[in-house]
């Protein structure tokens, strides 16, 4: 059977980006057709500045949005990635894989790098080995699938590189999996910088949908939504970047293609409207089930602790294996 494994970092509110780049894919789909995984991947939120509170306050919050969202129990596994040993044991391995050169051409890393430099912050050395630790969430468990937004898809490209090296050196270990990208908003813009993706830790939030907004907040971030100069609707993500991205999501939302869609649109005005309408009907179902998983936070932790339990007998025999092959001593 397809093994399936994603994952999400607490560093903030997930994001209307986050829901139609990824987790809307696992739980219409993924869940049903894989044996999947799914993961709070907190030890990611550490490569940059954090707060220890907020992180654990963050990663309880992911956990429940995702059940929020569809991800059902009964078919899948949720779990919080420090809970299980076997990606910090592996990713050291993967670090004796990689190289540094691989690394620094990470466009996140040099983007994040840049940001905490802007910000008169340091960089961490975690944020330069993020994809390393990423590659062995995903090793660890023979995951052959990977659904991620398109902002990923470069980091998963590393995984492939590292699981085909590491099994060329020194035997076969690791399958070497595949991203795969949500169609259409593979890639949500900020609506009030449409030039740059919509991210849950980014300081500026009046462009960004969070799965939690109320109904009148969505309303109000979509209809200021930045739009281009001009009056025709057109499908141009370089000459119309605003416009291009409310026609992503809308057609996201209810299913259509943007391409159709920006035919049936004489004026930004309308466009706005019927995009801001889908997003709150989206969002309703999972901010409404949120409620209610609030309530009862002992089912929460008990998803948690079993979906660790089912994660580690998974990544076990895989990172055992790996250790043995590269030349570790067997415990005695
Ligand atoms: P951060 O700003 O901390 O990196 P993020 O919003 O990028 O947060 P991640 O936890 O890094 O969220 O990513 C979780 C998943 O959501 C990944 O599969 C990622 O590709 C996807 N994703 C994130 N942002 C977007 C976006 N704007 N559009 C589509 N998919 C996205
Ligand atoms: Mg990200």
């Amino acid at each position: 059977m397809t093994r399936i494994f994603s994952g999400i970092k607490p560093t903030g509110h997930l994001t209307l980006g986050n829901y139609l780049g990824a987790v809307r894919q696992w739980v219409d789909t993924d869940q049903h057709r894989a044996e999947a995984l799914f993961c709070v991947v907190d030890l990611h939120a550490l490569t940059v500045e954090h707060d220890p509170a907020r992180v654990r306050r963050l990663s309880r919050q992911a956990a429940t949005l995702l059940l929020a969202a569809g991800l059902d129990p009964a078919h899948c596994t949720v779990f919080v990635q420090s809970h299980v040993d076997e990606h910090t044991r592996l990713a050291y391995l993967l670090e004796c894989t990689a190289t540094d050169g691989e690394m620094r051409r990470m466009i996140q890393y040099k983007e994040k790098a840049a940001r905490e430099r802007a910000t008169g912050g340091s960089v961490r050395l975690s944020l330069l080995t993020y994809p390393v630790l990423m590659a062995a969430d995903i090793l660890a468990y023979g995951a052959d699938e990977v659904p991620v937004g398109d902002d990923q898809a470069q980091h998963v490209e590393l995984t492939r590189d590292l699981a085909a090296r590491f099994n060329q050196r020194y035997g076969h270990a690791f399958t070497v999996p595949r991203a795969v990208l949500p169609t259409v908003a593979a890639r949500v813009m900020d609506l009030q910088d449409p030039t740059s993706k919509m991210g849950k830790s980014h300081a500026e939030t009046s462009g960004i949908v969070y799965l939690l907004d109320e109904p009148d907040v969505v309303h109000k971030k979509v209809m200021r939504a930045v739009t281009d100069s001009g009056s025709e609707v057109t499908y141009d993500r370089e000459g119309q970047p605003g416009v291009t991205n409310l026609l992503e999501i809308l057609a996201a939302c209810t299913h259509r293609s943007p391409v159709e869609l920006a035919a049936s649109y004489a004026s930004y005005g309308a466009l706005k409207r019927d995009t801001a309408d889908a997003v709150v009907e989206l969002l309703r179902p999972v901010r409404e089930r949120h409620a209610r998983l609030c309530a009862d936070p002992g089912h929460v932790d008990e998803v948690l602790r079993a979906g660790a339990e089912q994660a580690r007998s998974l990544a076990r025999p895989t990172v055992d294996a790996a250790y043995r092959a590269i030349g570790l001593m067997p415990p005695l």
